[in-house]
């Protein structure tokens, strides 16, 4: 499931082809993403020109001219392939065509993601933003306003980091190794954490953030960007999937836990 630095990745390598591009031609499959696409959607995007691409969370947002912003979510298996040389592979719901020639597909066999366009003067209108919690790369991500939101709360620590209303662009793998990084453990009680232990969350969510960016994301199922490149930061992984495998820093092992439905991967010795 592409989380935050994925999806940064896309935006980034989209940025370099997409700006400047007007939209000529819109196919859909007809087939439901996590909504029905909406019937307009095509006859409404055509003629415009891509002028920002921005990442809210794990939204990608672009900004188009006559103003409006189209909204693509990858949910839990999109993948976006700019130009690739192939017809539409299987699973592709929706193929936007530039006037230059080139291609964007958008494919999705689990069919979770979402693709919209809102016509509205600011990004501030659109509803799925507007619940949005707030981006950890941002500006106000800071450990006091972290460690107000985690008073607030007697949820488990990983839990919250996970919910997008609070906390936006998480996802199982990211919140894993931030809390390792923070050397907190995953059930603690939200509110149990010191300040200084929400001072460790808040620079090891980033630096975790920021380093898999700077591999150009995690690329343990399937994940690759939209020129169809891996990223590399599966290698970089402390405890994510790395059960049975030894600590990196204590040499003990690491730990799967299920918490809900999802697999916790954690060092007990590191994260007591
Ligand atoms: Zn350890």
């Amino acid at each position: 499931m592409p989380e935050l630095p994925e999806v940064e990745t896309i935006a980034r390598r989209l940025r370099k082809s997409l700006i400047g591009k007007r939209v000529v031609e819109v196919r859909l499959s007809g087939l439901p993403l996590r909504k029905p696409v909406a019937a307009d959607f095509a006859s409404r995007l055509r003629k415009r020109t891509i002028r920002h691409i921005r990442r809210r969370g794990k939204y990608l947002v672009l900004e188009v001219e006559p103003q409006g912003y189209w909204l693509i979510h990858l949910g839990m298996s999109g993948r976006i392939c700019y130009d690739p040389t192939e017809h539409p592979a299987k699973h592709t719901h929706v193929v936007i065509c530039f006037s230059d020639g080139t291609e964007l597909h958008y494919r999705d066999h689990r069919r979770f993601g979402l693709m919209a366009l809102h016509d509205v003067a600011s990004l501030d209108q659109i509803r799925e933003l507007q619940t949005l919690g707030k981006d950890p790369l941002s500006r106000g991500f800071t450990w006091k306003w972290l460690w107000l939101l985690l008073q607030k709360s007697s949820r488990e620590l990983k839990s919250l980091l996970l919910d997008q209303h609070r906390i936006a662009g998480l996802g199982n793998i990211y919140a894993c190794e931030a809390l390792f990084r923070a050397r907190l453990h995953p059930g603690r009680r939200s509110d149990s954490l010191s300040r200084q232990e929400s001072v460790r969350l808040v620079r090891a969510t980033r630096k975790v953030l920021r380093e898999a960016i700077r591999h150009r994301g995690t690329s343990f199922s399937d994940f690759v960007d939209s020129d169809g490149q891996r990223g590399d930061h599966q290698q970089h992984l402390q405890v994510y999937q790395r059960e049975g495998e030894k600590c990196r820093r204590c040499r003990s092992w690491i730990k799967r836990w299920v918490q809900g439905n999802r697999s916790t991967f954690f060092c007990p010795r590191c994260q007591a």
